[in-house]
């Protein structure tokens, strides 16, 4: 059977429930899925009910946006519990950082001559991880864009007009914290980070030093060729090469949970080779 180790629900900004991904899984004919919400587990319990009944496992995650080396790149942690927590307590900061950073880019956006407020931005946000993909939809609901990607390309886009940073963990500082925290971490979607083949190995191997527990493999915008190095590497490093959908519903046409655009393909095994990474 296969599995799908990344999604995201209306508790960040996805446009599926949590239940509604669980049951999607189902469908599908998985047997596991995992919730890995922005900064967020409030969509975990709500998901774990859904699983209980649909007989799929639940796997409780997050993906954070880390620096390393004045890098971005997004970490997956697996096995991370709703409530107190080493690095759940970190979590809420990083949405306070998101809260105000969402002010900066409206009041950017308001100079730019687009007229929407903070409250536009909630109104499209269900839950409590907002961002740049719920301030698009502001601008989308005003019928000033016709859809999130294009005001991403126009305006919000890493460096663009109204783009502005928000606070984050060091890559280091996560890892060690998802450990601390009985979790596992994944790098997602290497693909955003540029490298070759030397250049990946370098990096891997400095965050397998520091706890990493794997690497996103098989992901929807991975050619054949990247995926085959990138299970190199792991297999070289000892890390557990995974994947996984990165479904948003409706905030990212063409992906389905499980299948990705089609040919997504993750074993189950992987998820009992994570379990296996947690500290003791
Ligand atoms: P934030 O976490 O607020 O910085 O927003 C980043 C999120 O925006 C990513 O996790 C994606 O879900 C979404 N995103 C990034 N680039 C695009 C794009 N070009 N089109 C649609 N959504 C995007
Ligand atoms: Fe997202
Ligand atoms: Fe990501
Ligand atoms: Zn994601």
């Amino acid at each position: 059977m296969s599995v799908d180790l990344h999604t995201h629900s209306t508790a960040s900004d996805g446009t599926e429930t949590p239940a509604r991904i669980v049951e999607l899984a189902a469908a599908a004919g998985l047997s596991a899925v995992a919730l890995t919400d922005h900064d967020t587990l409030s969509g975990v319990p709500e998901a774990r009910a859904a699983a209980e009944r649909s007989g799929v496992e639940l796997v409780p995650g997050v993906e954070l946006s880390v620096d390393h080396d004045g890098r971005k790149l997004h970490l997956l942690v697996y096995f991370l519990e709703p409530g107190r927590g080493p690095l759940q307590d970190r979590l809420a900061e990083l949405r306070e950082g998101r809260t105000a950073r969402n002010r900066r880019i409206i009041a950017k956006l308001r100079d730019l001559g687009y007229d929407i407020t903070v409250d536009d931005v909630l109104a499209q946000a269900g839950g409590e991880a907002v961002g740049r993909p719920h301030i698009a939809d502001a601008l989308v609901a005003r019928g000033l864009f016709p859809n999130r990607s294009a005001v991403f390309t126009d305006l919000l886009h890493d460096g663009g007009v109204a783009y502005e940073e928000r606070p984050r963990l060091a890559a280091a500082e996560a890892i060690s914290l998802a450990r601390d925290s009985g979790a596992v971490s994944v790098v997602a979607h290497p693909y955003t980070i540029d490298g070759n083949r030397a250049s990946y190995r370098r990096l891997f191997e400095e965050l397998a030093a520091l706890g990493l527990g794997g690497i996103e493999v098989e992901y929807p915008e991975h050619p054949l060729p990247l995926r085959e190095t990138l299970g190199e590497v792991a297999r070289a490093l000892g890390l557990v090469a995974t994947g996984g959908s990165d479904f948003h519903g409706a905030g990212k046409p063409g992906i389905a949970v499980g299948r990705g655009r089609g040919s997504l393909n993750v074993p189950d095994d992987v998820v009992a080779r994570l379990r296996s990474r947690r500290a003791s």
